[in-house]
């Protein structure tokens, strides 16, 4: 790193830690608008909250003598003046997802700060690392750095509900030259896998001479892996239900129960729940039930026993689904069947959850699709493109030196399987603001941020735009 930045760092520390409680006097005042998306109002897209997120936060900056702009409520901007062009810009985001249940801390709208990390929805993904990105611009301006070029931050009011807000941005302007987002982990990820999505549909009743199946549910989100099963089975069914549950539990680690509900056998499985986009981490509840269904209707049930070929229990990478591939830069293909619905008169539902590796593309997934439409399911596919930016271009090396200077850590490019705000913008990468190995508890109760790491982060901020606006 350059001399010049060098000789910023002492003032920025500086500025940022005397600065610290009105830093967290801000953010607890975005925490405070549940920001989360409504019906769509009049002039505010979606809804209240988010709107109001978007003024309070506009106020905040304009306060500091910040340039700022409103755009109908899908997105603001903040800059240091008023120009049309910049070189850099950040991409956060202030909507956030509903605060759930169990929240043990504080509550979610009120944010509170315990040892030395502050509680509350929107804390750590993504209203804190949004204001990091804020006082980032106040402190080039109140520190009197001068740069050539221009920065901007954009915060967002959809980033949680499909990222529409940035298309409506994208109508308007075009991207800058450099761009990241502070709305993931460091040190940095350049590469976010492809998605590769399979929709199967049937018709298989689930009848022998001695059991019918009456219903089998599991899993809502084809991007979760789900935890829990249930199925109800007619008949003459407990004794094998029972010796096959045992052998699934021995072989899986998946416990059940099993109870008589008016005359029929209702039957309970629980694995482990875990993102599709990592399936190792999780036990698979639909898996586990393919397997049971497999053992219940042995006889002359072609489709489901090929459904179970498919799908193994415990194969997250597709390899019996014929798809498997691998490479040095994203790591394996994930492959995870996550939603597995069948009606009493046989209908069948059934989604796949696919992260596919920057070095294959839809040709090579072709193997699954047909391996089910020769077992007699309707297939229904969606295929998207990973986004991939060289670790050796000049924001990415910028970076990463300003990271290893501020956090003394080693800089590097990670994979995810996820993608972030910046999926399918060219050269846009996310950086910060969680720690790696830290579980900010994103999405969940008890959300937090750790009030240092939003602090440095944005003395990050501050350096990086000094090198690279210079
Ligand atoms: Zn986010």
């Amino acid at each position: 790193m350059e001399q010049m930045i060098q000789e910023y760092m002492t003032q920025v520390k500086a500025f940022f830690e005397g600065h610290r409680e009105e830093f967290l006097a801000d953010l607890a005042e975005m925490v405070a608008i549940d920001s989360q998306r409504t019906e769509a109002k009049e002039g505010m897209p979606y809804g209240e909250g988010p709107a109001k997120a978007l003024a309070k936060t506009l106020e905040i900056a304009a306060g500091y003598g910040l340039y700022t702009e409103n755009w109908d409520n899908y997105v603001g901007i903040i800059q240091l003046n008023d120009s049309k062009e910049r070189k850099l810009e950040i991409l956060a985001h202030l909507d956030v997802v509903p605060e759930g249940k169990g929240w043990t801390v504080t509550e979610p709208f009120v944010m509170k700060e315990v040892d030395g990390r502050v509680y509350g929805r929107g804390t750590a993904d993504d209203k804190g690392p949004a204001l990091a990105a804020i006082y980032a611009l106040r402190a080039v301006k109140e520190l009197g750095i001068s740069l050539n070029e221009d920065v901007r931050v954009v915060v967002g009011c959809d980033e949680e509900c499909g990222s529409s807000d940035l298309d409506y941005y994208w109508t308007k302007t075009s991207p800058a030259e450099m761009t990241f987002s502070p709305d993931a982990d460091y040190p940095l990820i350049n590469l976010e896998k492809g998605h590769f999505g399979v929709k199967i549909s049937g018709k298989l009743p689930l009848a022998s001479d001695r059991i019918k199946l009456l219903r089998a549910v599991c899993g809502t989100k084809s991007n979760v892996i789900p935890a829990d099963a249930e199925l109800w089975v007619s008949g003459e069914a407990e004794e094998t239900a029972k010796n096959l549950l045992a052998a699934l539990e021995q072989e899986t680690g998946v416990r059940s129960t099993m109870a008589m509900e008016d005359q029929n056998l209702h039957i309970e499985l629980h694995g482990t729940a875990a993102h599709a986009a990592d399936p190792d981490m999780g036990n698979n509840a639909a898996t586990a039930m393919l397997q049971l269904l497999a053992g219940l209707f042995a006889e002359d049930e072609p489709m489901l026993q090929a459904l179970r070929q498919i799908f193994p229990h415990g194969d997250g990478h597709g390899r019996a689904a014929g798809i498997y591939g691998c490479d040095d830069e994203s790591g394996e293909i994930t492959v995870s069947f996550n939603i597995l619905n069948i009606d009493e008169d046989g209908t069948l539902f059934a989604e796949v959850d696919s992260r596919t590796p920057i070095s294959m593309s839809e040709p090579d997934f072709a193997p699954l699709p047909s391996k089910l439409e020769a077992a007699g399911f309707a297939v229904k596919t969606s295929c998207s493109q990973p986004h991939y930016v060289s670790p050796d271009t000049p924001l990415v090396k910028t970076l990463l030196a300003h990271y290893e200077e501020w956090f003394g850590e080693k800089g590097e490019c990670i994979a995810i399987g996820g993608g972030t705000y910046v999926h399918g913008l060219p050269g846009g990468v996310a950086f910060g603001c969680a720690k790696q190995g830290v579980d900010n508890k994103m999405h969940g109760p008890d959300e937090f941020a750790e009030v240092d790491q939003l602090l440095v982060s944005g003395m990050l901020f501050t350096t990086a735009i000094a090198d690279l606006c210079k």
